[in-house]
């Protein structure tokens, strides 16, 4: 649908529900043959089984680096939410488009492929490319293997817009987040003769103990970052489970926590500190009495954060075309950290939409957004084409 306008291409991205936990590849290969229309060729790198695909495309010359546009295809799902309407399906009332992922993050790329159509015919002094991931809402999964993909070409981008939605402001950090999952495997005895056992329960929690210990000290001694309404790092147990009887000295504890930590944190030093607190400190008093018993921590998940200097050249590119002169950082995660660390490619985040939106029923985004996206690009094409 060459010359389809931004709420034409956002409402067909709409309809393809591509919740994390289906397939993407009905949007890909929609996508796909809209830029083939166009004469534009895009690659494809699957997940393991293939049944999801990130999306990567270069528009203008291949020799150069250019400004490289990421946007997510994946949303979350409506289970259980109170929709007044068919979230796949938009409806328009007043200015608002209401549906699933008009604001995280559809219609920066329907915006991004309405634009694509008026650069034809234009020469590029630097080219844009187009990277569209699979699995962001699940952690950020799918973009490591395209972000591997732009690492291994020749030539890598010059930067990454992140088109998350931030109204359209400019924003220059996000927290990295680990999450573990924790372990306990202690040795079952009639609770009457508790000393006989390793109670998994009671280990368990003197390590969350623990946790919250290293939570209260970073509170009172920072770092701090201003920016962020929560100025510091911070750590957080959100499940446990364990036990079976109260006459039972339970065998097995397990339990899921994560930190969030700002850009003046060393991640892998608040690891190591409960690694080695629970490797040295508690292992050893469960092995004494039970050989068998252990405590084990698992990394599940290590979502880089975001910090770009403010004075950056990149974030300098991305006020002009905003037009805006502020900036800000902001509670949510993103796939601009991974850009940063993974590919050294310098990000900004900036796409239409309210993050207050995202992931709720009745989702929407404001014409007014979208419009201010337009103009976006709009100022893109004229800093990059040389006509
Ligand atoms: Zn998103």
């Amino acid at each position: 649908m060459p010359g389809a306008t931004s709420l034409e291409l956002i409402e067909k991205l709409v309809a393809f529900d591509t919740t994390s936990r289906n397939t993407n590849l009905d949007l890909i290969s929609f996508v796909q043959g809209y830029l083939a229309h166009l004469g534009i060729t895009s690659s494809r790198i699957h997940n393991e089984t293939g049944s999801k695909a990130n999306l990567y495309a270069t528009i203008g010359p291949e020799n150069v680096s250019g400004v490289l546009l990421s946007g997510h295809t994946d949303v979350v799902p409506v289970d259980g939410q109170d929709w007044h309407t068919d979230p796949f399906q938009i409806v328009k009332k007043e200015n608002k488009i209401f549906g699933r992922g008009t604001s995280d993050m559809k219609s920066f790329i329907g915006i991004t492929l309405a634009t694509i159509p008026k650069f034809i015919g234009k020469t590029l002094k630097v080219p844009l490319h187009l990277a569209f991931s699979y699995d962001e809402e699940v952690g950020c999964l799918g973009v490591r293997s395209l972000i591997d993909f732009v690492n291994d070409l020749p030539v890598k981008p010059i930067m990454a817009i992140i088109g998350e939605p931030t109204s359209m402001e400019v924003v220059t950090g996000h927290k990295g987040k680990r999450s573990y999952v924790g372990q306990v495997e202690g040795y079952e005895a009639h609770s009457s003769l508790a000393p006989l056992g390793v109670n998994a329960v009671e280990y368990a929690a003197e390590f969350i103990a623990f946790l919250k210990t290293m939570a209260r000290n970073i509170e009172k001694d920072g770092p701090f970052d201003p920016l962020y309404d929560v100025q510091h790092s911070t750590l957080h147990v959100g499940t446990i489970r364990g036990g079976t009887a109260l006459n039972i000295v339970p065998k097995v504890c397990t339990f899921d926590f994560e930190f969030r930590y700002i850009g003046d944190e060393d991640p892998d030093q608040i690891e190591t500190q409960f690694m080695a607190y629970a490797s040295e400190k508690i292992e050893p008093k469960m092995k004494a009495v039970s050989e068998s018993s252990k405590f084990n921590i698992k990394r599940v998940n290590d979502v880089p954060g975001l910090d770009i200097s403010p004075d950056h050249e990149a974030v300098s590119f991305v006020k002009r075309l905003a037009k805006r002169n502020d900036y800000k950082k902001v509670a949510f995660g993103t796939e601009a950290g991974l850009y940063q660390h993974r590919g050294e490619i310098p990000a900004v985040i900036c796409g239409p939409g309210s993050i207050e939106q995202a992931h709720k029923p009745n989702e929407f985004i404001t014409l007014d957004q979208i419009h201010l996206a337009e103009n976006f690009f709009l100022r893109l094409m004229d800093n990059i084409c040389e006509n």
